[in-house]
């Protein structure tokens, strides 16, 4: 267990348990150099308990890369509940989990992700301060998903432009994997710009949803990437671009909201062999940590939204970088995040401050 930890190179893993209130959860905070690890708190059943630390563990480092790339002042952490949020999520698990998160003094602030809603945010608020992505405490900025998709959104148009030469999106072929929260208020923006749009969701009534409000296209889940399109966007969960899809690709561009796109970093070989271009998810899916770190420092929700603009210059810079070293941008990515939090950690040392 020690060496899989030690391989992702996290300070602290904890693990809490409730045997009365059944939780079990697995906070891994990745990195505090920047400041204190922020990252989501995802509610999933996971066939195995290894399955849920290789799923914390990713999702955890993945947050001190985007969380150093969007400039937030904050480290990288992530929390996972393991239980099932349709049958297993009561008020006494989340008050159970909020207490469990509040016991660590603030170096690790919670928030949303997969299974978890504003209400839960709201109700975890009650137990603990270093909780955020709630709407009723003071200063809250509330559901994540539409600033999410805007950063996702801007990364699909850079991606669009570096790649494709196209300043907009109308009559551009996008096909959106998920449409949950986040994929969604894509849909919305997407739409807008006049892109044809294509969808897969295994929840029929969220695709019937997106279907009325926005008159898209729909296939089965497993028929998506199989779709003849300009851009391929993931929204539902990690891994979906691996050695299996990544040949029925039909896309130039890969740009999208789901953490953890590749299932190893190797698939960005894959997709470059492709000549598909990825943008990489931790440098465009950064709106909603960018929101809730705003809670932590005072920022008012336009404030906060305006800094979702990073994306844009983050996505040239990472273009920049592997252009001039021939490497991948998922390589180039990790190289100009981890690069922002190494030279912290040095200035840091020269400081005197070995924390
Ligand atoms: P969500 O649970 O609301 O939506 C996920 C959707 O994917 C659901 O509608 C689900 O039915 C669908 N789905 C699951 N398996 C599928 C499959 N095999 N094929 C097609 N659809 C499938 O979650 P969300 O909040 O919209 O997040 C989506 C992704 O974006 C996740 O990877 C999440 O980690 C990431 N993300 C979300 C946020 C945020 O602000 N919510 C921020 C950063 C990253």
């Amino acid at each position: 267990m020690f060496e899989t930890i030690a391989e992702y190179g996290h300070e602290k893993i904890v693990y809490c348990y409730d045997g009365d209130v059944g939780l079990k959860a697995i906070i891994a905070i990745h990195s505090t150099v920047l400041g204190p690890a922020v990252g989501g708190c995802r509610m999933r059943k996971y066939d195995r308990d290894e399955d849920a630390l290789f799923d914390v563990l990713r999702l955890s480092k993945n947050m001190s890369l985007k969380n150093a790339a969007a400039n937030l002042g904050v480290g990288g952490g992530k929390s996972v509940i393991l239980a099932d949020p349709q049958t297993e999520k009561t008020p006494e698990l989340l008050k159970a989990f909020a207490l469990a998160v509040d016991s660590l003094g603030g170096i690790y602030y919670t928030a949303e992700d997969v299974g978890m809603t504003v209400a839960d945010l709201n109700y975890i608020c009650k137990f603990t301060k270093y909780a955020m992505g709630g709407d009723q405490t003071p200063g809250a900025h509330g559901d994540p998903s539409m600033p999410t998709a805007y950063g996702t959104y801007l990364g699909i148009k850079t991606g669009a432009e570096i790649k494709l030469g196209l300043k907009e999106l109308a009559g551009v072929k996008i096909a959106v994997q998920g449409v949950g929260h986040v994929g969604t208020c894509l849909v919305e923006l997407l739409s807008k710009d006049g892109a044809e749009i294509t969808v897969a969701d295994i929840n029929q009534d969220s695709v019937a949803n997106v279907q009325e409000k926005y008159g898209v296209r729909a296939v089965q889940p497993d028929e998506i990437y199989d779709v003849d399109c300009d851009i391929f966007s993931p929204a539902a969960f990690g891994g979906t671009i691996n050695e299996n899809t990544i040949p029925r690709l039909k896309c130039k561009v890969v740009a999208g909201a789901a953490n953890n796109q590749l299932l190893k970093d190797s698939d960005a070989d894959l997709l470059q062999k492709r000549d598909i271009y990825f943008v990489p998810d931790f440098i465009v899916n950064c709106g909603g940590v960018t929101m809730g770190t705003a809670e932590i420092f005072g920022l008012t929700y336009e404030e906060a939204f305006k800094k979702i603009d990073i994306v844009q210059d983050n996505v040239y810079e990472v273009d920049r970088i592997a252009r001039e070293k021939g490497i991948t941008t998922q390589q180039a990515a990790i190289e100009m995040a981890w690069g922002r939090i190494q030279a912290a950690k040095a200035k840091k040392l020269e400081s005197g401050d070995n924390r």
